[in-house]
C-alpha cells in the first residue's frame, strides 16, 4: 500500500513548487529561472559546498542555462584541436574584461597594451585601476624588441592585453609572437576577439591564456542581450580566480540573458559567412569611391599588417572603418542620409550599424589626442550587416554622393 501523507493546507499547496510526471526532454534549452537549488540530503549540500562546480547552489555561483552557454563558447574557442577550455560568463564585455584585469593584476602589479584601446576599456585601465594602484604601460605590441625590453626591465608585469583588430581601426596585433616573449617572462595573455568572434580567430590556439569577448555582439548578434565572456585554457584558475570575480563582484549572467546568447549563437556561422562575405563587396566599393580616401579592413591586401592576418586570422569578419576626404562636414552628411545602415554605436548585430565618432562617440575627447589616436574628423566606423548586400552599397553610394 502506498505511504499516505498527511494532507497540508491549502496556502501550503499554493507555494510548493509545480510538479509534473512526465519525462522532459526539451528540445531547446529552458530557462532556468530560479535563484536557488534544493539539497537532497546534508551529504549532497556538504559535497556542493565542498566542490560547487559539482552542482548548483545559488544562481550568483552558477546556473543551468549560463552553463551551457559556457560549454559551448569554450568549445567554439578551441574547436579545431584537442585543447580543453573554460568559459566564464559575465554580465557585460567591460565585467569580462575587469574579471581578467583583476584576476591577474594585484595592487603593485603593472598591466602592458597597446596605445589604443575600446573606448571602455581605456577609461577602466586608466582611472579604475590606477586608483587600485595597478600601473598601465604601452608600447606598440608588435615591436617584439620593446616588449621584451619592458618585460626585461619590469618583473612587475603580470599580463599583456591585446585587442585585435584594434576598434576603430583594425590594427592588428600577432597573438603567436607577443604570447611566445610573454611566457618566457611569465606572464599572461589575454586578447579582446570581439571585432573576430571564434569564427574569425582563437587566440587560445595562438598561445594566448585569455580570450575575452563582449558577448552583447556577434556572439548575441540580436542585439537583444547584454554578455561578457572569458574563456581560459588554466582550469583551476578558472575555477578559482576567474569565479571569485563572479560570486565576489556579483558580476553574474543570468539565464534570461544566457538563453538569449545561446540562441544567438546557433546561427553563429551562418551569420559570420554573410557578415565577411558582405564586409568584403563594402570594402571593395569603399575602396573604389571617390569621395573615401582610406579603408581599415581586415580583407584588404594592402593592410600593413597583411602578413599577420594570414597567420592569426580565419576569416576577415565584417567589421571595418573608412575616411572621408570631406572630414567633418561630409561624415554628418553620410550620417543623416542613410536609411538601410543604422546610426548605432554597437557593433556585429544582424542590420549594418555606422557609427561617426567626431560627431558622436568622440565629442568630447578634444580633437588633438582623438587625432593622435587615428580617429580623423572624417573617420565613420561600418558593422557590415547581413542585408543583401547590393541595398548597403545602393545606401552607402546615396549617403556618399551629392
Ligand atoms: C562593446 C565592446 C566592449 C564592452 O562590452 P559591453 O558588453 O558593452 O560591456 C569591449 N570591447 C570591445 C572591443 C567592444 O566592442
Amino acid at each position: 500500500m502506498a505511504k499516505t501523507t498527511k494532507k497540508t493546507g491549502f496556502g501550503s499547496l499554493c507555494v510548493q513548487p509545480g510538479k509534473t510526471d512526465k519525462i522532459i526532454l526539451p528540445h531547446n534549452e529552458p530557462i532556468y529561472a530560479t535563484t536557488a537549488y534544493t539539497f537532497e540530503s546534508t551529504d549532497h549540500a556538504l559535497s556542493l559546498f565542498d566542490d560547487h562546480h559539482k552542482g548548483y547552489v545559488y544562481s550568483r555561483w552558477g546556473n543551468p542555462t549560463v552553463t551551457m552557454a559556457e560549454v559551448k563558447i569554450a568549445a567554439m574557442e578551441t574547436f579545431g584541436s584537442e585543447r580543453k577550455a573554460k568559459a566564464q560568463l559575465f554580465s557585460s564585455g567591460m565585467a569580462a574584461i575587469a574579471a581578467v584585469l583583476l584576476s591577474c593584476a594585484k595592487a603593485g602589479d603593472t598591466i602592458l597594451t597597446q596605445n589604443q584601446l575600446y573606448g571602455t576599456t581605456d577609461e577602466l585601465m586608466q582611472k579604475q585601476l590606477r586608483d587600485w594602484n595597478i600601473n598601465i604601460t604601452r608600447c606598440d605590441l608588435n615591436d617584439i624588441k620593446a616588449v621584451t625590453t619592458i618585460l626585461k626591465n619590469d618583473k612587475h608585469i603580470k599580463l599583456i592585453y591585446i585587442e585585435t583588430p584594434s576598434n576603430p581601426m583594425m590594427e592588428i596585433f600577432d597573438i603567436q609572437s607577443i604570447s611566445a616573449v610573454a611566457k618566457k617572462y611569465g606572464c599572461r595573455v589575454a586578447v579582446d576577439n570581439t571585432f573576430s568572434s571564434p569564427y574569425c580567430q582563437r587566440p587560445l590556439l595562438l598561445g594566448a591564456d585569455f580570450s575575452v569577448h563582449s558577448a552583447t555582439k556577434y556572439l548575441n548578434g540580436h542585439g537583444s542581450g547584454l554578455g561578457g565572456v572569458v574563456i581560459g585554457l588554466d582550469i583551476p584558475f578558472m575555477k578559482n580566480e576567474m569565479w571569485n570575480k563572479v560570486k565576489l563582484l556579483g558580476a553574474n549572467s543570468n539565464a534570461f540573458d544566457s538563453w538569449l546568447l545561446l540562441q544567438g549563437l546557433k546561427t553563429l556561422e551562418l551569420r559570420m559567412e554573410r557578415h565577411c562575405e558582405n564586409a568584403k563587396k563594402v570594402a571593395a566599393f569603399l575602396s573604389a569611391n571617390k569621395y573615401v580616401s582610406k579603408v581599415n579592413y581586415c580583407g584588404d591586401k594592402q593592410h600593413p599588417q597583411k602578413n599577420i592576418i594570414k597567420k592569426q586570422m580565419l576569416a576577415h569578419s565584417g567589421m571595418l572603418s573608412f575616411e572621408l576626404k570631406g572630414g567633418l562636414k561630409a561624415g554628418i552628411k553620410l550620417m543623416n542620409k542613410v536609411k538601410v545602415c543604422k546610426m548605432v554605436t554597437s557593433l556585429g548585430t544582424l542590420d549594418t550599424l555606422i557609427q561617426h565618432p567626431a560627431s558622436m562617440t568622440h565629442v568630447n575627447v578634444p580633437r588633438d589626442r582623438r587625432m593622435a589616436a587615428g580617429i580623423t574628423d572624417g573617420l565613420v566606423r561600418l558593422s557590415v550587416g547581413i542585408e543583401n548586400v547590393q541595398d548597403i552599397i545602393d545606401d552607402l553610394s546615396q549617403g556618399l554622393g551629392k
